[in-house]
């Protein structure tokens, strides 16, 4: 089974979020180290003005005993263990707090608390980002031609930006358990489009996360090759974009085709 060389005319396009719609690496490496840096300070506080503090005294600073790269490492070990959640990074990231939280000592409703006041001040700081230049003027010519969904996996929720107003249809792949590569997020938006994967497009950054899967169900790619991978060779069906902004030029292009 595989993509079809003869493609129906596009009128569905779903698009993944982080790294298609905009450059993600800085936003979430400014997210990981200012939380986890904030959980540190806010922690030192409490506890030094707590009675808990005597307690704590002889203890390391928090991140002196979980440097951020034991926390990192904590998410991998719990995705491994738990691997239908190893999408759902909003979940990994908490329980992987607690556990710390809990080995540094503290009780285990105040290690939920401060998991829980952590993982917040990531989220806000995981939102704070800007959607490259085009992509806004992008999607709003793209609306009134095609129905539009968005289907991630990471845990960008779209109601927290602007870009929302854009897409009627929004899959959070990882928090349903069926994270891409699996078919089912990709299933669910086409079947919300009243789509179907002959007349639809994917628009990703992801060879094995957005391009495959896409490609199995039979949808046209629009392959943001942000990593310059450059396959030699490109399954029928599949493009190669270097960077959203050429995505109108394509679909003018394969419709003109139709
Ligand atoms: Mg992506």
């Amino acid at each position: 089974m595989n993509a079809m060389t003869d493609h129906a005319r596009i009128e569905a396009l779903t698009f993944d979020l982080d790294d298609t719609l905009w450059d993600n690496r800085p936003v979430m490496e400014h997210a990981e180290s200012t939380h986890y840096a904030w959980l540190d300070a806010a922690l030192a506080d409490w506890l030094g003005a707590s009675p808990l503090g005597e307690l704590f005294a002889e203890h390391d600073r928090y991140t002196q005993r979980f440097p951020l790269a034991a926390y990192i490492e904590r998410r991998l070990a719990l995705a491994r263990r738990h691997p239908l959640r190893r999408g759902d990074f909003t979940w990994l990231r908490e329980r992987a707090l607690i556990e710390l939280l809990e080995e540094y000592g503290l009780p285990r409703s105040a290690a939920h608390l401060w998991a829980a006041a952590a993982i917040g001040h990531f989220l806000t700081l995981r939102h704070t980002l800007t959607p490259y230049p085009e992509a806004i003027a992008l999607l709003d010519a793209l609306r009134p031609r095609y129905a539009l969904a968005a289907i991630t996996n990471g845990n960008a929720d779209l109601k927290r930006l602007e870009l929302a107003q854009h897409f009627p249809v929004v899959i959070a792949a990882g928090e349903l358990l069926a994270p891409k590569p699996d078919a089912r997020p990709f299933l669910a938006a086409l079947a919300r489009l009243r789509s179907t994967p002959a007349r639809a497009m994917h628009v990703g950054d992801s060879w094995q996360e957005d391009v495959l899967p896409a490609w199995r169900l039979g949808m046209q790619i629009a392959w943001i090759d942000k990593h310059d991978e450059c396959r030699a060779e490109l399954p029928p069906g599949v493009h190669r974009l270097g960077h959203i902004r050429e995505l109108a030029a394509l679909l003018e292009r394969l419709n003109d085709e139709c």
